[in-house]
């Protein structure tokens, strides 16, 4: 893949996610907020419920841009596309369904196993 092309998804992978977080954080427009304020002590249990999960899906979100940020440092290192662990170069197929893929296919499921 074309190290232009690889930034321009990377970005807009990065900008998804980004504008994702922001509303999970602040809502989808001015609403939001005011729901935070007019809480009442009777909703504090769903309301807590709530934001352990919107903090789930933040860490998601988070973790998600990090992987990106990270993708979009080895295309300005000239090394995207390849594994970090063994340094093969990963299938066009792999970069188009997963741009922020780190790893061939053999050391990802390494990785997630757990085996070094
Ligand atoms: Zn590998």
């Amino acid at each position: 893949m074309e190290a232009a092309t690889a930034r321009a998804r990377l970005e807009e992978m990065l900008a998804d996610l980004e504008e994702s977080a922001r509303v999970l954080q602040h809502g989808d427009g001015d609403t939001g907020e005011l729901t935070t304020v007019d809480q009442h002590p009777a909703d504090s249990g769903t309301n807590l419920a709530d934001a352990d999960r919107e903090e789930a899906s933040l860490e998601i979100l988070q973790a998600q841009q990090e992987r990106v940020r990270e993708a979009l440092a080895r295309v300005d290192a000239g090394t995207y596309g390849q594994c970090v662990d063994c340094g093969a170069a990963l299938p066009d197929e792999r970069l188009d369904a997963r741009p922020d893929a780190a790893r061939c296919v053999n050391c990802q499921q390494r990785a997630e196993a757990g085996g070094r």
